[in-house]
């Protein structure tokens, strides 16, 4: 894969992909790294977002990546980010796995972590009777 782009998109969930999209149409290089675990992966059901009521989450990010990924411009690639270097002009960007990437510009669309009480069984039910 190439090594070198505009901008890197580190989370490929809903934000990331959007701006992927976004960007990829405005004919920048993008590279979206994602590790694959959004904040929503146990909800069985998505709600309020109009056109996909009570898909799963999982189906509509499927959806969005493959339209994301039709542009020749948005590349995408699974890992996890554990540092990012800045040099002169670059971002250098490395993955769990010690692939390194470079962009001029970095967007971090890693969403949020959900801290759960120490309940038992709330982590097991968040999303799905917990809410
Ligand atoms: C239980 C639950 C139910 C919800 N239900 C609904 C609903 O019904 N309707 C609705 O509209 N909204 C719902 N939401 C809210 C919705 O899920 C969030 O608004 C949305 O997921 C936020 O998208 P995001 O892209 O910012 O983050 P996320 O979807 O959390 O994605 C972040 C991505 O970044 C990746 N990432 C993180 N760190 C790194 C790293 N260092 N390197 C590479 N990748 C990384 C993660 O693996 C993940 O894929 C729900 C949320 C939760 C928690």
């Amino acid at each position: 894969m190439e090594n070198n782009f505009d901008v890197i998109i580190i989370g490929g969930s809903y934000a990331g992909l959007s701006a992927g999209m976004s960007l990829g149409r405005s004919l920048r290089k993008v590279l979206v790294i994602d590790s694959g675990k959004p904040c929503n992966m146990q909800t069985p059901h998505s709600h309020n977002f109009l056109t996909h009521d009570g898909k799963a989450p999982k189906e509509i990010s499927s959806l969005a990546k493959e339209q994301v990924l039709q542009y020749k411009t948005v590349g995408f690639q699974e890992g996890f980010v554990t540092e990012i270097v800045k040099q002169s002009e670059n971002f250098e960007v490395q993955t769990e796995s010690g692939e390194l990437f470079n962009a001029k510009k970095l967007i971090l669309a890693s969403g949020v972590k959900d801290m759960m009480p120490d309940i038992p069984g709330f982590a097991e039910c968040w999303g799905i009777s917990v809410i």
